[in-house]
């Protein structure tokens, strides 16, 4: 029986993934829930899953949740709060495994965190490694901390390696990740209309169900972008090794190309419990409750080179990705501010885009030696990028 936290549990992947460990309780007990201030659906989670602890991320929802439990059965369970709550949440010693599934530079300190206290480290906030990748992987290698991937495409690349294959060391016999890509709702839209499309429309992917943030980054793409340098990372490859797919029905997750001519692919329906089950189960399996993928009613898969012209966001993270240090933090962190004004209409979609190159261009390289390196990055760069946007 392993103990469970989960960073972000209000959130898509958090919701997904107790549906899975309720599939499970013989395997998994809940330790730890975080939520940021969607406190209904926080106190619902601790009715169903019992948690010994929550933690906050805002002090005014941790008063509205305390008021919530006072004189009910869950009054014993301990609070904690704001983003030294999440780091107490993430290492509690009865928690061996953390999913991380805040969005963005938050989650970035507790699921490090949890690197550090040597747990068994789900990933799908793949923001927090884009930010401090190098930092990140030594702090699993020192610990000794498990890493196994979430996101779907990194999660297949996984079940793609070897079977001894640990993440963060170079595969033997691979010639290249093929990382694919449904290319979103837009993929298909005359260029000339992008600039109208409104934040309802962005967030309505077509083959996934998924938090506000991460649908707007796969119409711009710009999640293809973070997730080619999460690959990097998690299987110590350079960009030239990783080929973005464009495969519109998503029912391959991406591809391990060897170099005797095998192409290895997973495939599933579009359904996050899949890699959940898969990482929560490794390196056993066990059910996810999705639905199996039905190859009758799929009946064609295409595959298409990625339009650069259209998706410029895929561009400048590949760029980032090249030049390593902060860059990427501050590619991260200006399209959090970007995507934020975007979806509260203050900036058109294709100024996404704009916003992002503005702010790389104006905040010079360096390395990102420390921890403080890379959150000054990343402050730095939501400061230019809202100046940018307050004089579009
Ligand atoms: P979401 O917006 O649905 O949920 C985000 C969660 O983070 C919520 O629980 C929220 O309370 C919490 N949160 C937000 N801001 C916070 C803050 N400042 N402090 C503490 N907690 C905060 O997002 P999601 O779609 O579940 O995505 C979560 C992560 O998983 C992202 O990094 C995303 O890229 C990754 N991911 C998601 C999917 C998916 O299908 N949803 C797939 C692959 C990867
Ligand atoms: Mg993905």
């Amino acid at each position: 029986m392993k103990g469970l936290c989960i960073l972000g549990a209000t959130g898509s992947i958090g919701v997904s993934t107790l549906d899975v460990v309720a599939r499970h309780p013989d395997r998994y007990r809940v330790v730890a829930l975080t939520a940021n201030n969607n406190i209904d659906l926080l106190l619902e989670q601790c009715q169903t899953h019992r948690p010994e602890r929550v933690a906050i991320a805002t002090a005014e929802s941790a008063d509205r949740f305390r008021r919530k439990i006072k004189n009910t059965d869950l009054a014993d369970i301990e609070i904690s709060v704001g983003a030294e709550g999440l780091v107490e949440a993430a290492t509690l010693p009865q928690v061996d495994s953390v999913m991380a599934a805040i969005v963005g530079a938050a989650g970035l300190l507790p699921t490090l965190a949890a690197a550090k206290a040597g747990k068994t480290i789900l990933l799908a906030n793949k923001e927090a490694l884009v930010m401090s990748g190098d930092l990140f992987m030594d702090a699993v290698t020192e610990s000794g901390a498990t890493l196994l991937p979430i996101d779907s495409e990194h999660n297949a690349i996984f079940q793609c390696m070897p079977c001894n294959y640990t993440p963060g060391h170079k595969a033997i016999s691979v010639r290249r990740i093929l990382l694919t890509a449904s290319g979103g709702p837009f993929r298909t839209t005359p260029i000339e209309q992008l600039a109208g499309v409104t934040p309802a429309q962005a967030v309505a992917h077509p083959n996934w169900d998924m938090g506000q943030k991460i649908s707007v980054d796969s119409a711009t793409m710009m999640n293809k972008g973070l997730e080619l340098i999460e690959a990097c990372w998690l299987f110590s490859l350079t960009p030239k090794d990783v080929q973005i797919v464009i495969h519109p029905q998503s029912v391959i997750h991406s591809m391990v190309d060897y170099v005797d001519g095998s192409i290895l692919a997973q495939m599933g329906s579009p359904d996050m419990r899949i890699p959940i089950a898969h990482a929560l189960a490794w390196p056993e399996r066990f059910t996810s409750g999705a639905e199996p993928l039905d190859l009758f009613s799929v009946a064609r898969m295409d595959f298409e080179h990625p339009d650069f012209a259209r998706f410029p966001c895929l561009k400048l993270a590949i760029a980032a990705a090249e030049q390593g240090g902060i860059v990427p933090a501050v590619l991260n962190a200006a399209n959090e501010i970007a995507v934020a004004a975007f979806l509260k209409q203050r900036i058109r979609f294709t100024e996404i885009p704009i916003v992002i190159e503005q702010t790389l261009s104006a905040i010079a390289p360096s390395a990102a030696e420390t921890l403080n390196h890379v959150l000054a990055a990343d402050g730095q760069a939501r400061i230019v990028a809202e100046d940018f946007i307050k004089q579009l």
